[in-house]
């Protein structure tokens, strides 16, 4: 592996568990999410973009690393904000889940993007290898010694917790564009091995978006008013000189575009079909979970549990001891939840893997004739799912996947701009009985 920060050199050794901000578990998602909901309505629509400094983010819900894992579903948690608010005062809290949704989707849409933007980041970390001034100033930005102070607290944050408010997320993506003029790949990467929540959707196609690569010609600047207002507790005691929010770039242009048109091409999806029932004997069918998918609300009853290894965020440079920590707890969880949820069809011991050899041992040593997954969606997963895919062919042992209803009913929505998904998102809710069906056409939150 490449190895792009000198920090992150030091290997998992299993004491990040302790430092983790939020405990790894459904339990503490779920315990979370009650705590949240008295919130989820008005109070969100009126707070949820003041970045409130590290430690003190009860504006929002900081459910993301639960949510991206699917250790809480996006529709259970849509369920219990609108069992307390009605869809007009939390339309602020249900439309930012569905831009969770929309990214998915969108991504799903172009298969060939994410290979594409993995490609485009080597090479960019290649040329940063051999140009020292570029070096010098990417570590000065991921060490958090640059000029701007906020920045620098961000660095730190994200480093010390994993987390970052959105708006934080925002100006940070903007002032590493278009302030220290650094390549936005670097920057995805970067928030991607350190965000507990890194996502590959959210994430590349969030930083796409404030580059001016998502909507063509749109950037995001961030602006010292702006970070002022909403980033008040960061930024009070220090005047913009001292700050450094007088250096930000006041103007900009769209950066130019390296994916290839093919990496951007939209292609015609090919949905996995809806899980078919085994009959009565579900005898040799195996349960495999992945960390882009722990949910247990499973068409099947499995005979066995086994779990692969979250993969390694990126190609060029080691992932945070803390995302692996959070990563490796959430599967543990998973897997015992299931042994829990299955006690009585399991006939396996279930197994957390290292690894794909480990995987097959299991499948060899306890007869598993066909092993079932929820989805994997795009991101470094699929090419673990498929290198298995190989393997387990070469032993007859059918590997097969089934997706979730609600990515079936949202994400062939999510193939232009957020508009398009967002005014359907009364149907959407409809659809999930969640709320009574839209008797107009009417904007979402009208
Ligand atoms: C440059 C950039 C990178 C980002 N990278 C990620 C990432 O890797 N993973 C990730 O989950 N989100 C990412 N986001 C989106 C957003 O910042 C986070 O989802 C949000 O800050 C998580 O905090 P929360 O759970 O407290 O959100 P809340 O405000 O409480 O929102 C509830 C849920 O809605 C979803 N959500 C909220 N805002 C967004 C959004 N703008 N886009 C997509 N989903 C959203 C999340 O699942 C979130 O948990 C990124 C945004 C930007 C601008």
């Amino acid at each position: 592996m490449r190895t792009l920060e000198k920090n992150d050199q030091f290997g998992f050794d299993g004491l990040h568990q302790s430092l983790l901000p939020w405990q790894p578990t459904r339990a503490t998602g779920l315990a979370m999410l009650q705590q949240f909901l008295p919130k989820a309505g008005r109070i969100y629509q009126a707070q949820r973009n003041e970045d409130s400094g590290s430690g003190n983010h009860f504006n929002v819900s900081r459910l993301s690393p639960y949510l991206r894992r699917r250790m809480l579903s996006e529709q259970e948690v849509l369920a219990k904000v609108l069992g307390q608010h009605s869809p007009s005062d939390a339309f602020k809290f249900v439309q930012e889940v569905f831009w969770r949704t929309y990214w998915k989707g969108w991504l799903e849409h172009r298969p060939l993007l994410w290979q594409g933007y993995q490609q485009d980041l080597r090479e960019v970390s290649d040329t940063l290898a051999g140009d020292k001034w570029r070096r010098d100033s990417y570590n000065r930005a991921v060490d958090g010694q640059t000029e701007i102070q906020p920045f620098n607290e961000w660095v730190q944050e994200l480093r010390e917790t994993g987390y970052l408010h959105n708006h934080a997320r925002m100006w940070f993506a903007s002032i590493w564009i278009f302030t220290l003029g650094l390549p936005w790949q670097l920057g995805a990467d970067f928030f991607l091995r350190h965000l507990l929540d890194g996502d590959p959707a959210s994430n590349t196609l969030g930083w796409r978006w404030v580059a001016g690569l998502h909507t063509q010609g749109k950037i995001y600047l961030a602006t010292a008013s702006n970070i002022r207002k909403c980033g008040a507790a960061r930024v009070h005691t220090y005047c913009d000189h001292d700050s450094g929010l007088a250096r930000l770039a006041t103007s900009a242009q769209p950066i130019t575009e390296t994916l290839s048109a093919m990496a951007l091409q939209k292609q015609p999806l090919e949905w996995p079909k809806p899980f078919a029932a085994r009959g009565e004997s579900t005898d040799g069918l195996g349960l495999l979970l992945t960390d882009d998918d722990l949910a247990l609300d499973l068409p099947f009853q499995p005979t066995g549990v086994v779990a692969l290894p979250a993969s390694p965020r990126s190609d060029v440079a080691a992932t945070s001891p803390l995302v692996q920590a959070f990563s490796k707890g959430a599967i543990a969880d998973a897997v015992q939840r299931a042994e829990i949820a299955y006690a009585s069809t399991l006939r396996a011991p279930s197994l957390t893997a290292d690894g794909l050899d480990d995987v097959m041992q299991w499948v060899d040593a306890h007869g598993i004739k066909e092993l079932v997954h929820a989805y994997v969606p795009s991101g470094n997963n699929q090419q673990t799912i498929a290198q298995l895919q190989t393997v387990l062919a070469g032993r007859g042992v059918r590997l097969t996947s089934f997706m979730r209803d609600y990515d079936r009913l949202v994400w062939p929505h999510a193939q232009k701009g957020f508009f398009q998904l967002g005014k359907r998102i009364p149907e959407f809710l409809a659809a999930m009985e969640l709320a009574e069906a839209p008797t107009e056409q009417k904007a979402f939150g009208d």
